[in-house]
Order: structure tokens, then sequence, then C-alpha cells
């Protein structure tokens, strides 16, 4: 389960639509809880990596992002919890180059977005054994 502000959800939601018919992306930094819970506290946004032709359906992670990330939290005394991205023109679940490059632990939050509007929000956490995506839930908070 992973915990997120409706405040977060509407900013994850507002950085899709101003990317459209772009993906955008960025990091989750946020805590892990000793009973498995996550908590995100804020988003990193990530420039897209990938060239403009193939951004509709690829975001890449560079791993200079993934330390600048990891510093950031750090310094903040949190950790990197997860990615989120958008899915413009397609639904809110994984593809499989999400998996392909899908790290374990980290929540995966996925907005699906619509002829330019956020259309639905999904969270996601792979398998261990990387042969699938499962659905997480999402706990809203204020
Ligand atoms: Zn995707």
């Amino acid at each position: 389960m992973v915990l997120i502000s409706k405040e977060l959800i509407k900013q994850i939601e507002a950085h899709g639509e101003k990317t459209y018919p772009y993906e955008c992306g960025g990091m989750l930094i946020g805590t892990y809880a000793a009973d498995g819970k996550k908590s995100i506290v804020e988003l990193l946004p990530m420039e897209n990596a990938m060239a403009e032709s193939e951004q509709h359906n690829r975001v890449l992670i560079l791993p200079k992002d993934v330390l600048r990330a990891e510093r950031y939290a750090r310094e903040k005394r949190l950790d990197v919890v997860g990615y989120y991205h958008s899915h413009p023109d397609d639904r809110a679940v994984p593809s499989q180059f999400d998996l392909d490059h899908a790290l374990p632990v980290w929540t995966y939050i996925i907005v699906s977005v619509l002829d330019g509007k956020a259309a639905d929000v999904k969270a996601w956490e792979m398998e261990n054994d990387r042969s699938k995506f499962n659905e997480e839930k999402m706990k809203l908070t204020t």
C-alpha cells in the first residue's frame, strides 16, 4: 500500500497534461515504513531523456537522474520510493517496456492522459520475480 495526498495526485495529473502528447516522468520521494507501507511526500519531476520522436511511448530514467534524486531525498532524510509517468492516449497500466525497466519495491504511478486530460491514475508494484506488475492500493490523504 502507498499513501499519497490528493494534492500530489493533482500534480502528477497536471504534469501529464502539460507534456501531452508526450510522456512526463518524475521521482516519488517519501518514506518506507517498517510494515512495508510507503508514503509519498513530494515529487521530483524529471526531464524526458528520450528523443522526441520516441517520447510518446517511452520514458528513460537516466542513472544520473536516479543519483540526483537519491541525493536530494537523503538531504531531506527521505528516500526515493518510486517513479511516476504518463501514458498519453493509453490506459494507466504498465507496458512491457515499463516491466523490463522496473526496479523491485518501488511504486510506479501511471496517469492516463486522454485527449490532453488526465483520466485515470493507478499505482503498481512489480512482482519480486519480475514476471509482472500488481496493482498497489493507494490510500489518499488530505
Ligand atoms: Zn509506461
